[in-house]
């Protein structure tokens, strides 16, 4: 079994409250997976003061050599990918395959920002004075808190804890309570491959103490939170208030402009991907397809065909997983109806598929809604399960001053065989991500991400060497002997 305890100064411990709670198969709720510490505020303390006490020693302790540890979790976790695969999937909802890949990517995370720390030092500047050494030191901010949602449960936690680690700084993670245990293996990882106490520290519970109790303490210096933009907003006030350095990335509602030079069937393939691969619970899910008005039918058709064909139900052999909770159920069914009764039509889905095959699982059917309107709710808020709204435009400039009239700005795509057209997209589109003949989910690691406009505070990217930049200061020495 992997642990499931509070982790501070290298030690698994209980809450100081002696209260516990449980995550359960979002596949067969009555299946408890796994119990948790219900931590609080004074547990978050600790976590804070153990890696505050670290700092300073990991600071100095050579970049290769914080590599050397980042390398080895990462072969750990490599070495226990299947099971780690099958622990996401039982406690998250994702399928094997999808589930495997994200496992893969918080793998080839550990191993990449590993390898960046050979890198990491500074850059020495040509100066105007005679013997005078000029250069910049990059050094770590201090210690991180660091808040995660479940719907990556293992690749943001690492994509957080790598870099800030890599950099020198120690970390405290507050892992989302649907899904905790990937991240507890994360730092079982780090445990085995030798980490020192303290460097990593985490704590399990509610947001609202926990992660307060995190952001609000006075020995932390800079906070990255993933998550809502309700959450999000909070986040970045209470950080910003303290003088702290925080970086928040948050929800999105990502268009794919399908133009008439598209082909139509590979446009259908590529929206449903995007709109229903991880049962449309990702920040960069394609929620909405913006159509031009010659190939908005045939689409239409096509794209009902796809979610049609996709088979809904648990583990590794079927199409798309449950979501991951019944709140979140729930949400998609309200959401459902408030596009019935605005007014846009139910082409194909629209209902939960408990009850039957799947016992109470958290399952619905793939949903397309058309003739949707700019300003339905459903083509302008986050929904966070699989469901399409398909709007019809009349060209380029409608599509992209749809797509760019939401509050968010997260991933963008344009399938087009028009470079003019494509370029056009580029420099117009309002996202932190553009692409081209592409789904909006999945990207490389080793590019910024981040989004616009309420997707993300824009002044901070992760991964990458932007993920790097976050975690890290600069110190310009100059030096006369
Ligand atoms: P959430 O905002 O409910 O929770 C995120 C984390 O914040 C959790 O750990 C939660 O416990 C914690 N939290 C809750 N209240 C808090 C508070 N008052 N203070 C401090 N922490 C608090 O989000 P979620 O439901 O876990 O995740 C889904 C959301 O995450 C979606 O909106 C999705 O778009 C977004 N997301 C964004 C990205 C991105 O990179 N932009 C990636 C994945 C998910």
């Amino acid at each position: 079994m992997p642990p499931t305890r509070n982790y501070i100064d290298g030690e698994w411990t209980d809450s100081e409250s002696g209260d516990t709670f449980e995550t359960v198969d979002p596949a067969a709720p009555d299946d408890v997976v796994a119990t948790y510490q219900e931590s609080t505020a004074a547990d978050a303390r600790a976590a804070v003061t153990a890696a505050a006490d670290a700092a300073a020693e990991w600071a100095s302790t050579p970049a290769p050599d914080r590599g050397a540890i980042l390398k080895a979790a990462g072969d750990v976790l490599a070495d226990r990918k299947a099971e780690l695969t099958a622990q996401l999937t039982r406690e998250e909802g994702k399928t094997h395959a999808e589930a495997g890949g994200e496992v893969q990517r918080a793998i080839d995370i550990f191993h990449y920002y590993a390898q960046k720390t050979r890198d990491l030092g500074g850059t020495v500047k040509s100066s105007s004075g005679g013997r005078t050494n000029l250069y910049t030191r990059e050094e770590p901010v201090g210690v991180a808190a660091l808040i995660t949602p479940w719907n990556y449960p293992i690749a943001i936690p690492a994509w957080k804890i790598a870099p800030a680690l890599a950099a020198g700084n120690t970390a405290a993670i507050k892992p989302a309570s649907l899904a905790p245990g990937p991240a507890v293996s994360i730092v079982d990882a780090l445990d085995d491959a030798g980490v020192p106490e303290g460097v990593v520290n985490l704590v399990t519970g509610p947001g609202s103490t926990v992660g307060n109790a995190l952001i609000g303490h006075d020995r932390v210096d800079a906070v990255s939170f993933t998550g809502s933009s309700a959450v999000g907003g909070t986040v970045y006030d209470l950080a910003t208030d303290d003088g702290k350095r925080v970086q928040t990335e948050m929800g999105g509602k990502n268009p794919t402009i399908v133009t008439e030079s598209a082909d139509v069937e590979a446009a259908a393939d590529i929206v449903a991907a995007g709109a229903f691969g991880v049962t449309g619970q990702a920040c960069t899910a394609g929620s909405r397809a913006i159509v031009y008005e010659e190939v908005y039918d045939e689409f239409v058709d096509a794209i009902v065909d796809r979610a049609q064909a996709i088979d809904v139900g648990p583990g590794d052999e079927y199409g798309m997983g449950p979501q991951v909770s019944a709140d979140e159920l729930q949400s998609t069914l309200e959401y459902i109806d408030v596009g019935v009764e605005e007014g846009a039509r139910l082409a194909v889905g629209g209902e939960a598929l408990d009850g039957g095959r799947f016992g109470d699982g958290y399952f619905v059917a793939p949903t397309v809604f058309g003739d949707v309107a700019p300003d339905h709710r459903i083509a302008r808020e986050e929904i966070f399960g699989p469901v399409l709204a398909v709007l019809e435009v009349g060209g380029f400039d409608e599509a992209i001053q749809v797509a760019n009239d939401v509050d968010y700005g997260l991933s963008a795509s344009i399938l087009t065989r028009n470079h003019t057209e494509a370029n056009r997209f580029v420099e117009e589109i309002e996202a932190g991500v553009a692409k081209i003949n592409e789904k909006t989910t999945g990207l490389e690691l080793h590019v910024p991400f981040g989004g616009f406009k309420g997707s993300s505070s824009e002044t901070w990217r992760e991964q990458g060497d932007a993920g790097l930049e976050f975690y890290t200061i600069e110190k310009t020495v100059y030096e006369n002997f």
